[in-house]
């Protein structure tokens, strides 16, 4: 398949790795920030085929696996209105909190709609205009400008009854979370590739800069993600920091300007609640003070109650890099994912699902 096949060619793949195995002298842990690498590195068996110096963590960039419990509790709450639809991107729907999931309080009549993009939803609001209609907006900086042009449209259009719940999260500020915790010690990180499409590049210059750790921003398919971990170890053996591109055909140092200047137009950066993280400072998005009659939260202040962390779930550790899903005593036990018992076993960019799906637990 064009443009598929040209980024999975084994010959191509042989080469990398075989220098890769040559160069990786000192042990290398490096972290892939995003969930769609973890899925990529484990499905094509990288992590097994890379020298036993180079190793691979997975990251905290699943956004359905970050959404803190009291957000996740917040729209099953609001799920369970008479007048609500709640609008959301598949894989939220399955993901329990503390009093079960979108998908049960669907089943009990609450009103659950999968949508495949905020357009979706915004005919949802123009086909019930008794209800109101809220959008969940979850996701990184790659998503969010979709949530920001649903808002501008339904302001155009003049569509008041859409609504977006907005637990937007930014992944940098994530990165500098988990290096200044310090619970894992890094050499590099594998930079996100869609949503370094948006921020660029060199959004990433703060890690040489201020951690003296290099960052190869990739794309999603094997050739992409062995050429950042090839970047990432000759740069390591050589003594250097720097962030490099090894997703050139997507991201450019300066990103897109005006996906950019509508996150700007729409919404602020916020402090935000990660799952595994807790409140980590700058983080996240909200809406703007003149887009408040689009906010939820804002207009539909509703009590989910007191929040439950799930007995046995490992999720935030392994959000933070500290646990690999095979360690966590539930997995493929009590935690698969036809009964997923965290997030991190639910999402299509899960750690756990990742390591479930693929055999990953093979070091
Ligand atoms: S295996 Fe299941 S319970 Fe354990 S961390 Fe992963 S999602 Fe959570």
């Amino acid at each position: 398949m064009r443009f598929v096949d040209e980024f999975r060619d084994p010959a191509l793949a042989s080469r990398l790795l075989a220098r890769i195995r040559a160069r990786a002298r000192h042990p290398l842990r490096l972290m892939e920030f995003c969930g769609g690498h973890t899925h990529a590195i484990l499905r094509y068996g990288i992590r097994q085929m890379l020298p036993e110096t180079v190793q691979t963590l997975s990251g905290p960039g699943c956004p359905v696996c970050v959404t803190a419990n009291r957000d996740l509790d917040y729209a099953v709450a609001l799920a369970a209105q008479r007048d609500v639809i709640v609008a959301t991107f598949g894989d939220m729907i399955r993901v329990p909190g503390s009093n079960g999931s979108l998908q049960e309080t669907k089943a009990r009549g609450g009103d659950v709609r999968i949508v495949y993009s905020t357009l979706d939803a915004l005919q949802i609001a123009k086909a019930n205009p008794a209800k109101r209609v809220v959008f969940l907006g979850v996701g990184f900086e790659t998503t969010a400008p979709t949530v920001a042009a649903s808002i501008l449209q339904a302001e155009a259009e003049g569509i008041d009854n859409y609504l977006v719940f907005c637990a937007h999260k930014l992944t940098p500020p994530a990165t500098r979370a988990i290096l200044d915790a310090g619970e894992v010690r890094l050499a590099g990180v594998i930079g996100p590739g869609h949503v370094t499409t948006i921020i660029g590049a060199e959004a990433w210059a703060f890690l040489p800069r201020e951690y003296g750790m290099s960052c190869a921003v990739a794309g999603f398919e094997p050739l992409d993600i062995l050429r950042a971990i090839d970047l990432l170890v000759e740069m390591a053996e050589e003594g250097r920091a720097e962030v490099a591109n090894a997703y050139g055909r997507g991201v450019t140092p300066q990103g897109n300007r005006v996906a950019q200047e509508m996150l700007a137009r729409v919404f602020c950066v916020a402090d935000a609640d990660w799952r595994g993280l807790g409140i980590v400072p700058a983080s996240g998005l909200q809406l703007r003070e003149e887009y408040a009659r689009y906010d939820a939260a804002r207009v539909l202040p509703v009590d989910p109650g007191p929040t439950r962390e799930h007995r046995g779930c490992r999720c935030g550790d392994v959000l933070r890099g500290a646990l690999l899903p095979p360690d966590c005593p539930l997995f493929r036990h009590a935690c698969t994912p036809a009964h997923p018992v965290g997030p991190c076993m639910v999402s299509a960019e899960g750690a756990c699902a990742a390591y479930y799906l693929y055999g990953g637990e093979i070091a």
